[in-house]
């Protein structure tokens, strides 16, 4: 049984070479797959190996479990990149504040949790909303770093949109360093990347942050 698997480099390169002027194009095309299989086999070893009794009623179907719900954290859902043109030359910031994602932490396998803010300046085209939440996941669902994240974030709306500039600002706790390690649950680890104008210009990137802080 194998899993078709979404993003990740393949994935990436096509979205990032998509032609932004087609208007409607597939954000993610297949590109990897998860092994079902073998990660359940490898689950079992890992259970084994943690001295679990896997005659247990409980474990009996844990491998299992695990494996689907390793497929599911790490596959985005893809979507059409719907893009229009930017017919009444709207030139203020385009903001999606707080948009809730999960991701997994490429150094432990644990979760990451939080929210991003995610900001464009337009140009000649203008993006769906939803798009905008749905960018996020397409890299969230991957063995991530929170900086590289937010910057392939910002990256592909930048070269999907061409936009005057990019905002992206990721703020999220991460488990591997609530639970265990230094143990500091509810600490936030805040990165951003800004590009073009929200980066250059003072008064534009001062924009962008207050409205990322307005409602907290
Ligand atoms: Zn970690």
């Amino acid at each position: 049984m194998r899993a078709e698997r979404n993003g990740h480099s393949a994935a990436r390169s096509a979205a990032l070479a998509a032609d932004p002027r087609n208007g409607s194009t597939p954000a993610a095309a297949p590109a990897r797959v998860v092994d079902l299989d073998a990660a359940e086999r490898a689950a079992a070893d890992l259970l084994a190996a943690l001295g679990a009794e896997s005659d247990s009623a409980h474990l009996r179907e844990t491998p299992r479990r695990v494996a689907q719900a390793y497929a599911e954290l790490l596959t985005p859902v893809p979507f059409n990149a719907t893009t229009f043109p930017n017919q009444e030359g709207y030139d203020e910031l385009v903001l999606v504040r707080d948009i809730p994602f999960q991701s997994l932490c490429a150094h432990h396998l644990l979760p990451f949790y939080g929210t991003a803010h995610v900001a464009y300046l337009p140009g000649e085209r203008i993006i769906g909303l939803s798009k905008l939440g749905r960018v996020v996941d397409l890299f969230a669902r991957d063995l991530q770093l929170q900086e590289r994240l937010t910057t392939q974030v910002a990256d592909w709306l930048e070269r999907r949109l061409h936009p005057r500039g990019v905002g992206v600002i990721v703020q999220a706790e991460h488990l591997c360093m609530s639970l265990r390690g230094v143990q500091k649950p509810g600490a936030l680890t805040v990165t951003s990347a800004l590009r073009g104008i929200v980066k250059d210009d003072s008064r534009t990137r001062q924009e962008f942050l207050s409205l990322v802080a307005q409602g907290r």
